[in-house]
């Protein structure tokens, strides 16, 4: 094939297996009805009837933008009052202590993109897990860096610190910097949730990686499944570990504004830096609005400004809590219809907590695909597994899911 493409871009391609599965189902679904088809690939909530689920305070908020709000030139950081929302939203009551401020990103995937390109060199390993979202591979790739996973979890299905902790020494033997993406909370795939302990651990891990200064740690939690993680202040407890920590580890939460605020094609989100040392966070917002001005430029001024309506307003916050509340449970439900067949089947699942999705393991995951989508389920398969969005199926239609599914494992 002729190609005029540089070096570093030739043969790429963002040919997406989770779009291709949706439109295959939407596909089917318009020629033999919507009740015909389970669709168990998009990572957006569905409500029971297969309609996206926009929140009610979200759709208000939205519609009373005046024009300016919806088209003025939002500042590179973004509007004030938005970053000390979303500082204010993710944390809760466990604002964690030290230096913090935060810089707009179209959603997370923007706030992983500027710590990759501006914490670590050309050619350096990124550390993620193994169970992890597959653009986390672009994202890494793109930027010219490696990918280097560990094994997330351990036999009985807790944080593997011990893995953890090899990965994190070996990295650091050749590299300054450690960048660390960590989907900690409602994992996607997964849906596994590091208990506060966990996260200590982990913490504990790099403080003793990066002990003698020589070093430095930058833990990226990505937190895109929080809002869904559970009790709304006891699911933001883990935060309270980042505070305090040596000068030389920064963490950057990975703050978006797609799922908590059902504003997926918004592209809003900020990324959140909490340091112990005034200088490290100075420098977090000047390298990073730096590069956003030499990628994205600004950010949506539209999203921004009907976050702060939204937050300026007590009775809009509860009407927002008890809206992702009412979500929460209805996911929980639609995974524990499909857990308790699960078991009743003998279908193994990734130790589910909370989250978008349920994960099977399999090793031969794209024929078990294949052989469900005869029978009009559509899954996502994944290198050691299949996923499943609990997001987007109905009550339903997740009943008899997992029959289906021991069926199509042992044909396979
Ligand atoms: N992190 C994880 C684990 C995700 O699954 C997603 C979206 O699917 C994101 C981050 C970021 O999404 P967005 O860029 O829409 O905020």
């Amino acid at each position: 094939m002729f190609s005029v493409a540089a070096p570093h871009a030739k043969g790429k391609c963002a040919e997406d297996n989770i779009f291709a599965a949706n439109n295959r189902a939407i596909a089917l679904a318009e020629k033999i009805g919507n009740d015909q088809v389970v669709n168990g690939t998009v990572g957006s909530i569905l409500d029971e009837d297969g309609n996206l689920v926009v929140l009610d305070v979200v759709k208000e908020a939205l519609t009373k933008l005046s024009p300016k709000e919806i088209c003025a030139y939002a500042p590179i950081q973004g509007y004030r009052k938005f970053l000390d929302d979303c500082i204010d939203q993710c944390f809760g009551e466990s604002r964690p202590e030290g230096y913090i401020d935060a810089c707009s990103t179209p959603g997370g995937t923007g706030v992983l993109h500027h710590v990759v390109h501006n914490y670590t060199e050309p050619g350096d390993e990124v550390l993620i897990t193994d169970w992890h979202w597959g653009a986390y591979d672009s994202l890494i790739d793109d930027n010219n860096r490696r990918v280097r996973s560990f094994s997330f979890l351990t036999e009985e299905g807790h944080f593997n610190a011990p893995a953890f902790k090899e990965a994190v020494e070996d990295i650091l033997k050749n590299q300054d910097n450690i960048v660390i993406i960590l989907n900690g909370i409602a994992n996607n795939p997964t849906g596994y949730c590091m208990s506060v302990a966990e996260w200590q651990k982990a913490v504990d891990i790099l403080k003793d990686a990066v002990a003698d200064g020589r070093k430095n740690a930058i833990l990226v939690p990505d937190v895109a499944y929080l809002d869904y993680s559970g009790e709304k202040q006891e699911c933001r407890k883990f935060f309270k570990v980042f505070g305090g920590l040596p000068k030389n580890i920064l963490v950057v939460c990975a703050y978006t504004l797609s799922k908590g605020f059902t504003m997926y094609g918004q592209r809003m989100g900020a990324m959140i830096g909490i340091s112990s040392d005034k200088d490290v966070i100075k420098e977090f917002v000047d390298i990073n609005q730096y590069s956003s001005r030499a990628t994205w430029s600004n950010c949506n001024s539209a999203a921004q400004n009907a976050m702060i309506h939204i937050c300026e307003d007590p009775d809009k916050i509860r009407q927002l809590d008890e809206e992702r509340a009412r979500y929460f449970k209805l996911i929980q439900e639609r995974a524990s219809i499909f857990m308790k067949e699960a078991r009743e089947e003998g279908v193994k699942f990734v130790p589910y907590i909370s989250g978008f999705f349920i994960t099977i393991p399999v090793t031969n995951s794209q024929a078990v695909c294949d052989d469900l989508e005869k029978q009009h389920v559509f899954l996502v398969p994944l290198k050691k597994g299949i996923r499943l969005a609990v997001c987007s199926i109905s009550r339903e239609k997740m009943k008899g899911l997992a029959h289906k599914l021991a069926l199509a494992i042992k044909a396979a």
